[in-house]
């Protein structure tokens, strides 16, 4: 909207942030693979509602099933049979999952499987990982990126800010270590023996620059959890029914004890879930540990789930997503390979990001993510706004890509491509 703010919305908005960098988008409606903001413009969406509407917007059985379950009556409290039905489907789809337990958000389902492993093994320390991110709760929003905590100062008021040369430190009782760095794993593993509920990570980083898992990195985890005797926690609130039906723990053949869903489960709609190995989720059956929650599962946002995940429960639908990914990450090198601007797009197809490293490196661990131009970031999302293509505005998370993306949309994204960079 040039010079006043977009559709006229006035600037005294009641709400308690501001919207995006470069200014604020108003969106009004979407459908498929495209959303239109509030002035008319339409762009081809790759931030899908940070992830969730994995379907694309709109779309017709998710209109037909939830309008369906709020002329009926959306009643809970007491048994509803979508959420029985979701978690046979997600104990089918997961190759960890025995046991599912529902929450509301990403924050709220790792707390759960953060309790659950703690109920399990009487114990408190947790380990996770540089620049990882697991929800806005006080004790895992640790960050230790010098200028940013996720928590806030007064979210985590027991928090020990770390910079990059003091790589690991214990905060509350969170033990923060350099990820795909086996050593300083076992270093920090053996400096707290037998002290550990759980070990938990992003399998792939998609909130710190999509940073993949070193080759062999995930099963040194997996043995060293065992071997430690703490709960392994799988956070795929991104990688969730997205990297392919059974998430990044079958993309890398890699079995955690807990995995942690949002996002991509609720296909637009609120709805979080932890699924785990019997033995360490029947802590919550049987009331040793408490979770709970008003709207857990309730019947509009468990259908949208159900619809969302019959659908992706067909590999070719995923399959879809990875390769329709796959040629916008190829767009993204071929155009800063033509406009010699240094960039590596990592990530798998479904998600990934392009960050302006100095020699156009990608980026394996946590410390070189301070070497990333972000600035250079939001000038791309910015070219690519003006033609038509909408990204995530913060240049160290990732693109989503719905799986229902067309071959123009694609060829468009890619003309964008190229231009914003010529640009
Ligand atoms: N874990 C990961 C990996 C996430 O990406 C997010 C959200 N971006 C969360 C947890 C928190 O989920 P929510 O925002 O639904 O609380």
């Amino acid at each position: 909207a040039k010079g006043s703010l977009a559709g006229g919305i006035s600037s005294s908005s009641r709400l308690t942030s501001t919207g995006p960098h470069p200014y604020p988008l108003y969106m009004s409606s979407g459908s498929g693979a495209r959303i239109r903001d509030v002035d008319g413009n339409e762009y081809i969406d790759y931030l899908i509602s940070y992830g969730s509407a994995i379907l694309g917007h709109a779309h017709p059985s998710l209109t037909a099933g939830l309008t369906e379950v709020l002329t009926r009556g959306t009643m809970f409290g007491t048994c509803n049979v979508p959420e029985v039905e979701l978690a046979e489907l997600i104990t089918d789809m997961v190759p960890c999952a025995e046991l599912v337990r529902f929450a509301n958000s990403g924050s709220e389902a790792v707390q759960g499987a953060v309790r659950a492993a703690r109920g399990h093994t009487g114990r408190t320390k947790i380990l996770k990982f540089e620049g990882h991110y697991h929800g806005w709760s006080d004790t895992l929003a640790v960050s230790n990126r010098p200028d940013e905590t996720e928590a806030g100062p007064y979210g985590a008021p027991r928090a020990v800010p770390h910079s990059p040369g003091i790589p690991a430190g214990v905060v509350d009782d969170v033990v923060v270590c350099p990820w795909n760095d086996p050593e300083a794993l076992h270093a920090v593993l053996d400096a707290h023996r037998g002290e550990f509920a759980a070990v938990i990570c992003e399998p792939i980083v998609a909130n710190n620059a999509c940073v993949m898992p070193l080759p062999g990195y995930l099963e040194r985890l997996r043995e060293a959890a065992t071997a430690h005797g703490a709960v392994l926690i799988f956070d795929e609130v991104c990688t969730g029914f997205r990297t392919g039906p059974g998430g990044a723990q079958s993309l890398f053949g890699v079995r955690p004890d807990i995995a942690v869903y949002s996002k991509a489960l609720g296909g637009g709609l609120p709805i979080a879930a932890f699924a785990g190995v019997r033995e360490v989720m029947e802590t919550l059956a049987s009331g040793r540990v408490k979770h709970g929650g008003t709207y857990n599962a309730s019947p509009l946002c468990a259908t949208s789930a159900l619809i969302t995940l019959t659908a992706l429960a067909d590999p070719a639908v995923t399959r879809r997503i990875e390769e329709a990914g796959l040629r916008i990450a190829e767009a993204i090198r071929r155009a800063a390979h033509d406009h010699r601007i240094p960039c590596a797009v990592q990530g798998v197809g479904a998600m990934f990001q392009a960050v302006f490293t100095p020699d156009g490196a990608p980026v394996h661990r946590y410390r070189d993510t301070f070497r990333i131009h972000r600035r250079r970031y939001n000038t791309l999302r910015h070219e690519l706004l003006r033609r038509g293509v909408h990204c995530n505005a913060y240049g160290l998370a990732c693109w989503f890509v719905p799986a229902v993306v067309t071959g123009d949309e694609l060829a468009q994204t890619c003309e964008a491509i190229d231009g914003a960079f010529a640009a």
